[in-house]
């Protein structure tokens, strides 16, 4: 390991040292004092992937109550991409505490809402004219675009795919496609919700515009257009294993739903904010979206999720037909703000990409050693490896949950995903120093040389 003083926090973060520390076999005491409280107080249907007492992050690691510090390659699903605990969110946050910390928007409007409207507005594909409405978590802002396309369209029936995650609201339960953990025993779920087949290159072998053919066929036959409000899509999976679709198949479906007056809501909850090495997903794939969900990296680690989305669609709604009591909380939106300032200063975008290359290069060295990784894909710093029996292509999920728990028990937090249960996906907090996702990446392929 190198001396923690040559190893530098690129961008932002609580001076920790940047290292990986292991002090106690992991959990260690104290850890197992609170999990041992958790267990009593805390409902079991509420799980954790990583058995510490979190006390401090920032840069790229999670340093635990035990005096252990963890290598973090999966930025709390996503969220502290501009890493945990930055000093200008940190900054932004303690002046608006101090300053204010709830009118309700809805009740007395304030600055900091219209302003993060206005930059997401900016920042988001397309130049048409764009409008903005703020929430609490990624799941109500799928509800409300998914409402916001209903009340445009005057239609009902919403098209969602195959290994999709859209949340664990009623609603979004219905859209997400994967029953165990996500849905198992909790229905009925909302009606006029049709699943459609994705795009999945190392899955289903079809080019971009066969896959789009498909699922267009089978939405004319099963829905017909003029009862199909939106087309929901994340545009790369998240939960569902990091499923990069074929080249083609997304600007397809963006072209028919386009023609056939359906609203394309382009789900960049988990994609979005540099994540994928540049502000958007959709911009990776050159589309432009008529919605667009965010939330997770919107904020600096803060709970804030948006709809944006063309004006007339966003002001189809009467007044009164969104909104919440907490949606665009003022230090949420103090947090969003210099997040979006720090992606943009620090240009985040191309250190998505620089982190993607690092992950990309390892994970295939690992492939061409280890034929049980089938696939390695992603792009920027959302990048996944699918575990398989190199026989026959089954998804080994066995093997896949294996190594994360090594991963973890050697100071390495990664993260499981797929519909199979056999994906590790990797999305550090770009503040991570390369030595460190390096030595990340080095525990990940000692874990698989170890099973
Ligand atoms: C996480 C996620 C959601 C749900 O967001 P919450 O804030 O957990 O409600 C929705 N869609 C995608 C693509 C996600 O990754």
């Amino acid at each position: 390991m190198s001396s923690t003083d040559t190893l530098t926090t690129p961008v932002g973060g609580p001076s920790l040292p940047q290292e990986r520390r292991l002090v106690t076999s992991i959990p260690g005491p104290r850890s197992q004092a609170l999990l041992a409280r958790k267990a009593a107080a805390v409902s079991a249907g509420v799980g954790h992937t990583v058995p510490i007492e979190a006390v401090a992050a920032g840069g790229g690691v999670v340093v635990d109550a035990d005096g252990n510090s963890l290598i973090d390659l999966g930025a709390g699903i996503a969220v502290t991409t501009v890493g945990n605990a930055h000093p200008k969110v940190v900054e932004a946050v303690q002046a608006q505490v101090a300053q204010f910390v709830h009118t309700c928007f809805t009740i007395s409007p304030y600055e900091g809402y219209v302003a993060v409207a206005e930059a997401l507005n900016r920042v988001t594909p397309g130049d048409h004219a764009k409008k903005s409405a703020l929430f609490n978590s990624g799941a109500e802002a799928v509800e409300n675009a998914v409402k916001i396309a209903r009340k445009f369209t005057g239609r009902q029936a919403v098209v969602a795919f195959d290994h999709g995650y859209h949340g664990r609201t009623n609603l979004t339960m219905g859209l997400t496609a994967k029953t165990m953990p996500y849905k198992s025993g909790f229905g009925p779920f909302a009606p006029e919700i049709y699943r459609m087949p994705l795009s999945y290159p190392y899955r289903d072998g079809l080019t971009g515009a066969e896959a789009a053919a498909r699922a267009i066929s089978m939405i004319e036959k099963q829905i017909g257009a003029d009862s199909l409000a939106a087309i929901i899509i994340e545009p790369i999976q998240g939960e569902g294993g990091f499923i990069v679709p074929a080249e083609g198949f997304l600007g397809a479906l963006v072209d028919w739903s386009r023609a056939n007056g359906v609203v394309f809501i382009a789900d960049e909850i988990q994609t979005g904010f540099a994540r994928t090495g540049a502000m958007f997903a959709s911009d990776v794939f050159g589309i432009v979206p008529d919605v667009i969900t965010t939330a997770k990296g919107i904020a600096g680690g803060m709970p804030l999720a948006a709809v944006t989305g063309r004006a007339e669609i966003m002001d189809a709604s009467h007044v009164g037909g969104l909104g919440g009591t907490y949606g665009g909380n003022p230090v949420a939106c103090a947090a969003a703000l210099a997040t979006i300032e720090v992606f943009e200063e620090e240009d985040l975008a191309q250190r998505a990409v620089a982190v993607g290359d690092i992950l990309v290069r390892r994970l295939t060295e690992m492939q061409q050693a280890d034929p049980r990784i089938g696939d390695v894909r992603g792009r920027g710093a959302m990048v996944a490896a699918e575990f398989v029996d190199p026989a026959t292509g089954a998804p080994d999920a066995a093997l896949t949950s294996a190594v994360a728990k090594a991963c973890i028990a050697e100071g390495v937090i990664v993260l499981t995903c797929g519909t199979y249960g056999n994906v590790i996906r990797f999305l550090p907090p770009l503040s991570i120093p390369d030595e460190l996702l390096e030595e990340g990446l080095d525990v990940v392929a000692a874990s698989l040389a170890a099973h």
